[in-house]
């Protein structure tokens, strides 16, 4: 039953710390989204093993979280050691699987691993309180527990550290975890499980569940009472059938869910420095991030500086596969997301949007496509209220700081947005005014383990790294201690 354990790749779901196949033999294929090549088949679970690792995770709930926090903070510890020795191999696993720049894919397992190490440091530090008492003979006590067994199901754009985010503090917590990452990238998953293995975490802790049909994963994480928090990144449509389907065991959630990012570039903004982090926020991961910017709205004057300036350095992007060093924006992940661009850019510029640089699939094929840039868009178009994700850059125009806020804020979503200008009043008025869960000011890379990455409306609940990061895998349990006699 278990394969060679010589290196990290692994094709068998990994349940009670077995290497395990699929009783029914099937298997999925995952394929390099750059070369279409065929990578690997990998274990296809069907719901009674699903409903197995649950079980198996349950029964190993009880003994991890009894293991002292400085015992789960050393694994943790090994965990993220191994994520560094193992650091090229990661990436480049990654790159095979979702198509990004081996530069950002490196980026990625050292941005994963800060999540293991960040967590490793927290779980000594879930502090509980001493309250002051209303009543002399009582004392008022607040501590924190795991929140039990962890449905958390993760998407392919970044098939490593959206994975640690959520493994980091749930271990660290105390809590024990049945992942089912994303179709597309189960590889990367499975090799985090295979360190983990090597670094110690008792059996059942960490279980990972491959499957090729999601939904219905999803359904049984909802369904099982034994599941007691679900932790999603992904789409908004999908975290709404998460929420609707967990009303019946009220489960705690965290969802972190799709955005439409703005980044405002107003008058006295630092021209170089808005470009250079435009293409920072919208290009990496072929602008499929859920903090990727989607609507970038340019004050009147600095607007044509702005366009040129930007489509010029965005139409020297370099396209290729991912795992050629000199690549700076890889392929979209599949056709059916390049339909999706292609449809936004058709239908903007059906409506008068014109192309200052690229607008249409690359001469290299497959799902590569040209880094574009639209300008003179505008509210009417599909762009403004659609995630696009995918290269594409559309400039809006305002005129007063009063116009950008309220085009920043009409939107259903509210995950991450971006401020350009050396107004330090403009910058507070502004950031306040802005109804998203995080702001980057002159600044468009503003993900880091050490802050609360989340958002507001519909995208999602909760925060994952940071302090607070952690206390969304506890409950608070108050403990009132009465009848205590002041003299003996
Ligand atoms: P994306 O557009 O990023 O693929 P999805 O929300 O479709 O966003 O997918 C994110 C994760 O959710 C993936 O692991 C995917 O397999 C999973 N998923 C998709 N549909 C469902 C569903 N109905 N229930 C649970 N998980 C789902």
């Amino acid at each position: 039953m278990s394969e060679p354990q010589s290196n990290i790749i692994r094709t068998q779901a990994y349940i009670g710390g077995v290497w395990t196949d699929a009783a029914s033999g099937k298997r999925f294929p995952v394929y390099d989204p750059a070369s279409n090549d065929h990578i690997a088949d990998v274990a296809d679970l069907d719901l009674d093993e699903v409903r197995h690792a649950i079980a198996v995770a349950q029964g190993a709930q009880k003994s991890w979280q009894a293991v002292p926090a400085k015992t789960r903070a050393a694994l943790l510890k090994d965990l993220y050691a191994l994520l560094k020795e193992h650091r090229e191999e990661l990436a480049e696993l990654v790159t095979r699987e979702c198509g990004k720049p081996i530069r950002e894919a490196l980026g990625e397992i050292d941005y994963g691993a800060s999540f293991i190490e960040w967590f490793a440091e927290e779980a000594k530090r879930v502090y509980g309180e001493l309250i002051p008492t209303p009543a002399a003979d009582r004392r008022i006590l607040v501590v924190h527990q795991p929140v039990g067994v962890c449905g958390l199901i993760t998407p392919w754009n970044f098939p490593n550290a959206m994975i640690t985010r959520k493994i980091g503090p749930a271990l660290a917590a105390g809590c024990t975890v049945v992942l089912k990452p994303a179709d597309e990238t189960p590889l990367s998953a499975l090799a985090i499980a295979a360190l983990a293995e090597k670094a110690g975490f008792p059996p059942g802790v960490i279980n990972v569940v491959t499957s090729s049909n999601a939904p219905s994963v999803g359904a049984e994480f909802c369904r099982n009472p034994t599941v007691r928090k679900i932790s999603f990144t992904g789409s908004t449509a999908v975290g709404r059938i998460l929420m609707r389907d967990s009303a019946e065991h009220i489960k705690k959630l965290s969802l972190e869910l799709g955005g439409n990012a703005p980044f405002i570039v107003f008058d006295d903004a630092n021209l170089d420095k808005a470009v250079a982090a435009a293409i920072a926020s919208k290009y990496r991961n072929t602008g499929q991030t859920c903090v990727c910017t989607n609507r970038f709205l340019v004050q009147d004057g600095i607007y044509d500086a702005f366009a040129s300036k930007l489509s010029e350095a965005v139409g020297q992007l370099n396209v290729g596969h991912g795992l050629d060093g000199t690549t700076e924006q890889g392929p979209i992940i599949n056709t059916r997301s390049l339909r999706k661009v292609q449809s936004h850019i058709d239908d903007a510029v059906q409506k008068g949007a014109r192309v200052l640089t690229g607008g249409k699939p690359h001469a290299l094929g497959g799902t590569f496509y040209e880094p574009t840039v639209l300008a003179d868009v505008n509210t009417h178009m599909s762009i403004t209220r659609e995630e696009t994700f995918g290269p594409v850059a559309p400039l809006f125009r305002f005129t007063t700081e009063e116009e950008a806020i309220a085009m920043a804020n009409d939107t259903e979503f509210g995950l991450a947005s971006y401020l350009f200008t050396e107004n330090i009043h403009r910058i507070w008025r502004v950031s306040e005014a802005l109804e998203y869960g995080m702001v980057g000011i002159n600044e468009g890379i503003i993900s880091t383990e050490v802050a609360p990455f989340g958002g507001i409306k519909a995208s999602g609940l909760g925060r994952e790294g940071s302090h607070h990061g952690i206390k969304d895998y506890t409950e608070i349990k108050y403990l009132c201690m009465g009848g205590l006699e002041e003299s003996n």
